[in-house]
């Protein structure tokens, strides 16, 4: 198999990149654990010269993420943050960046403490009404970067929309696709240049891998990006690679568990007496439930609460009284985890500009897992109680 494009999403996702072992015939990729390659006579080889630049168990990965979001080319970074890294220098110093005002922690950090510094500007914006990204657009703008639901307040921010406003203007537009995974949604069909995952979440999803991937169709920037990763150094190593790979393998089947979840869970808070509100994209009436319902496949396990009358040492005890969620940063995996964005994944965020995105002291963020939904039920209630 080598054409997938026939082939539906389970299907890609257990065999796109899989080929049997040359050598051996072995139906997994070998961990090519190597950091150089033996060359004939000076620069005759097989194709491969230096592992920072290739390497095949990172190959077949890519090949693989590339099928699932229906994208010509994938590149695999060290973390997401390395990927994100790698877009942003595509840019030149006095370059603008729109970008949204409810983005992950670790996104704005980059942006406004690294590039900043470069000279590259950003204007973190609302976007989940596309119209206001005119309002910024001039001719400094080079890059939207759009990140879909958001973290933690699940907006829902219209790719199509944006992909319109990118195209009439020349500008790129990038799609953090990390909440959604390439199940739910995959922004290159709506019109993004550049889709981003943090593979440490619903790609990995075992909670074992930190990594990170661009997807892109377009040639003349996938040569671009390569060219950043093998200069600047963010790539995996082939073992990660590996446990990637066999990650994906249940993606299907794993989304399909969390979204199940997710919409039990998400309408059993509804109601709670002590939930003032809860984010959720599934939800008739949230902001932006018809775009949701337009562009993702389902809803996901991502789930936001903010607690009613509670305030910071009352939202620790809750979130410190969980018997099935463990406390912890980060999302994705098969195990439900909860956590509190404004002191661990927000942190980085001033007070002020935080709250102004939704990220009270009272907010908490569930990631639901694949467990049995009655026992993450009772351990809900329990914690609530
Ligand atoms: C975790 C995360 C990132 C960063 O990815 P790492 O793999 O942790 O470097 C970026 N965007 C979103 C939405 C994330 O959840």
């Amino acid at each position: 198999m080598s054409d997938f494009s026939k082939y539906k999403f389970g299907t890609k996702a257990i065999h796109a990149g899989a080929e049997p072992d040359p050598t051996t015939g072995a139906i997994m990729t070998p961990i090519y654990q190597t950091s150089t390659y033996v060359q004939e006579s000076p620069g005759k080889n097989k194709g491969y010269g230096y592992a920072r630049g290739k390497n095949p168990t990172r190959e077949a990965l890519q090949k693989n993420i590339a099928a699932l979001e229906n994208g010509k080319h994938c590149i695999c970074f060290s973390s997401g943050m390395g990927a994100t890294d790698a877009v942003i220098k595509l840019l030149r110093p006095g370059d603008e960046v729109i970008t949204g005002d409810d983005l992950y922690g670790g996104s704005y950090r980059m942006f406004t403490k690294i590039f900043e510094n470069y000279g590259i500007k950003f204007h973190f914006i609302n976007l989940s009404d596309a119209d206001n990204i005119k309002k910024y657009v001039n001719a400094k703008t080079k890059l939207i970067w759009a990140e879909t639901p958001t973290n933690p307040t699940m907006q829902i921010i219209d790719i199509e929309a944006c992909s319109k406003i990118a195209k009439a203007n020349n500008i790129l537009l990038a799609v953090d696709n990390t909440f959604a995974s390439p199940y739910l949604q995959n922004p290159l069909a709506l019109g993004a240049d550049i889709v981003m995952h943090s593979v440490t979440k619903y790609l990995g999803g075992h909670s074992d891998v930190v990594m990170g991937a661009l997807v892109m169709n377009d040639d003349k920037l996938h040569e671009q990006l390569y060219f950043i990763l093998n200069s600047c150094g963010a790539n995996p190593g082939p073992m990660d690679c590996f446990l990637v790979m066999r990650g994906i393998k249940t993606l299907h089947l794993r989304m399909e568990r969390h979204c199940f979840n997710g919409r039990k869970i998400a309408e059993f808070l509804k109601t709670h007496p002590k939930i003032e509100k809860i984010y959720w994209p599934g939800f008739t009436d949230h902001h932006n439930h018809a775009i949701a319902k337009k562009q993702m496949r389902d809803f996901g396990g991502m789930i936001s609460i903010v607690l009613k009358d509670a305030d910071q040492d009352k939202t620790f005890k809750i979130a410190s009284s969980f018997q099935v969620f463990s406390l912890a940063e980060s999302l994705g995996g098969v195990e439900s985890l909860i956590n509190h964005p404004a002191t661990m994944t927000h942190a980085s965020i001033p007070k002020t500009e935080r709250e102004k995105a939704g990220v009270v002291d009272n907010l908490l963020r569930l990631s639901v897992g694949v467990e049995d939904v009655e026992d993450l039920i009772e351990d809900l209630k329990q914690a609530l109680a």
